[in-house]
């Protein structure tokens, strides 16, 4: 059997890794807490880490899985933001990744905050369960007819676009690589952050789409612009979205990511002081619906995760070419 060591682990991922990897060869060692440098230690006498989107794999960390002997980290997700994929490969660490586990399954929570902001539900929710049936402050918005801009049309992107079509929106979209001939109007970025309604972000975070919502797209939107954050916290400038929220040129705004979401999300931090003002003013308003980075998270993914990365480490320890390895190429972590 070959050891893994499963930083960062949740009641629901054991599910189907217990179901899968013993069937593999593949033991198991859950660990709660996330992959760090200092946490790195506990992959001792382990042959491979397995990883979500917040454990660090920057050089140091690298540098100690690989002193331990550790010669793969396997990612349960699809963006690899948070690995040095040139460290990794100094260190002789393989990476792979899940680059498709359930488009469906982020496209619909992207959908699910949008609709929850536009028809107040989140409101109507906690009122009537107080015995309140006013309809005072509840008054939506229609999709139909509607502009919304995707910034990214892959797999997730494209599900996306093809609901909000379903809508009876209009959709534009801004990719690096467009797909012509999906029912899409592909646009440059600066006419997509003009002219929408709605804006849904699903590119990956680089170099290059760091702060990509900043003071400087925010000052060309049209006023009441409703934004949709699905995939990376740090596309968004975070102070100058509350600062743009707090002016009402943000009309509403949906996150299921955050930038400085590493050591708050996933977390019960209910009983602690919370020290991210900018966070703490967001969720205060009543127009803003934050998420905890959850658009990932149903059965069908799940499985689908855990299917892939099992699959990822039995090829890589029996010698198999391992399709989903990530290689330094790929555009370089922020
Ligand atoms: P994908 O690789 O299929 O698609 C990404 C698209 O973005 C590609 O079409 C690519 O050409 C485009 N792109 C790259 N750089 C761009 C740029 N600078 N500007 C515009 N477009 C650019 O990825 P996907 O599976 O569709 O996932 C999209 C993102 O969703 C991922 O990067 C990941 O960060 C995020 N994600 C979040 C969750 C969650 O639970 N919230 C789950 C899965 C994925």
């Amino acid at each position: 059997m070959e050891k893994i060591a499963f930083f960062d682990a949740k009641s629901y991922d054991r599910t189907y890794f217990d179901q899968l990897a013993p069937k593999a060869g593949l033991e198991i060692r859950y660990l709660e807490t996330r992959l760090t440098p200092e946490t790195a230690v506990l992959a001792g006498d382990c042959a491979a880490v397995c990883v979500f989107v917040n454990d660090e794999l920057g050089e140091e960390t690298l540098a100690r899985l690989s002193e331990k002997g550790v010669r793969a980290a396997a990612l349960r997700c699809a963006g690899f933001n948070n690995v040095d994929l040139n460290a990794a490969e100094r260190h002789g660490v393989r990476v792979f990744r899940v680059p498709a586990y359930s488009p469906a399954s982020v496209a619909e929570h992207a959908m699910a905050l949008l609709l929850t902001l536009t028809r107040r539900t989140h409101r109507a929710f906690t009122r009537t369960r107080e015995r309140n049936f006013s309809l005072e402050g509840l008054v939506g918005t229609n999709l139909e007819h509607k502009i919304i801009g995707v910034v990214g049309t892959g797999k997730v992107g494209t599900r996306f676009a093809g609901i909000a079509r379903g809508f009876g929106a209009h959709v534009l979209a801004y990719d690096l690589e467009p797909k012509w001939g999906a029912g899409i109007e592909y646009v440059r970025l600066d006419e997509l952050i003009r002219r929408s309604d709605v804006i849904s972000l699903h590119c990956p975070l680089t170099p290059s789409t760091y702060h990509l919502l900043g003071r400087p797209a925010f000052h060309e939107m049209r006023d009441g612009v409703i934004i949709i954050n699905t995939s990376r916290g740090a596309l968004i400038d975070s102070e100058a979205l509350l600062d743009n929220v707090k002016s009402g040129k943000v009309g509403a705004a949906g996150l299921d990511v955050y930038e400085e979401e590493a050591d708050i999300f996933y977390e019960d931090v209910s009983s602690k002081v919370m020290r991210d003002d900018t966070l703490n003013l967001l969720l205060s308003q009543p127009n803003v619906l934050v998420t905890s980075h959850q658009a990932f998270l149903t059965s069908e993914a799940l499985r689908a995760i855990a299917e892939t990365t099992v699959d990822n480490l039995s090829r890589f320890f029996s010698g198999e070419r391992v399709e989903n390895e990530l290689h330094n190429r790929e555009p370089a972590p922020v």
